[in-house]
């Protein structure tokens, strides 16, 4: 797979993930915020994904600022990139879906909030978050660069393990037991994990 088509197979992912994103952002707009919880680190970390995610990508594409940090992988890496690029925008997409009008960019109560165990929140709790780990991994075959090809993982694994347990405590103060529940038979991001590491 050419440099090229690599970096056309990202935009058409990219531009999919952020139609879906303000598509959602529009819907939710009717379901006010009764309990927001977005502190002072909760905003750093929203800005530092906006780089990894978002802005050093579209840099690393569209200008030759970064071709010194490229590094070479065989062909075939660029099309398991667009396998699991593919999935990823697929899960990111039912997540959004099964949320419907409790999702929230940041840690949120809405007014009408309900607690989602269905759909892919059957399996796993945070499956939109499995859904960035996966786009992470395809960022890093498809975009051959150290700068803006790893920027995607290194930019949310902070906001991973600082933000769950907060979302998990909100979800705990909010639903109870239904949500303590909830957790004994689901995973984090990969189905049916629940031992001690609890992924
Ligand atoms: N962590 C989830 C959701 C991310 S969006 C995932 O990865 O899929 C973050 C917002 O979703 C939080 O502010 C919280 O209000 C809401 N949320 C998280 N899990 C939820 C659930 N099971 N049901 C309803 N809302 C949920």
């Amino acid at each position: 797979m050419s440099e090229v088509t690599r970096k056309v197979v990202f935009l058409i992912g990219f531009i999919a993930v952020c139609a879906i994103r303000v598509h959602f952002m529009q819907l939710v707009k009717q379901n006010k915020v009764v309990d927001g919880r977005t502190t002072a680190q909760e905003k750093f970390l929203l800005i530092l994904t906006f780089f990894g995610m978002f802005l050093l990508p579209l840099v690393g594409i569209f200008t030759p600022w970064f071709e010194f940090a490229s590094y070479d992988l065989p062909d075939w890496t660029g099309w398991v990139g667009t396998v699991v690029f593919m999935v990823a925008i697929w899960l990111f997409w039912r997540s959004h879906i099964d949320l419907g009008l409790n999702w929230s960019a940041s840690l949120d109560i809405r007014e009408n909030h309900t607690l989602v165990e269905s759909g892919v929140y059957k399996y796993i709790r945070h499956p939109m978050y499995a859904a960035f780990w996966l786009w992470g991994i395809a960022q890093a075959l498809v975009v051959h660069n150290w700068i803006y090809g790893l920027s995607y993982i290194v930019s949310f694994l902070p906001m991973y393990l600082l933000r769950i347990p907060q979302e998990e405590q909100m979800m705990l103060d909010t639903f109870g037991e239904q949500y303590q529940e909830y957790i004994a038979r689901t995973g984090r991001v990969i189905p049916m994990i629940k031992s001690a590491s609890d992924l």
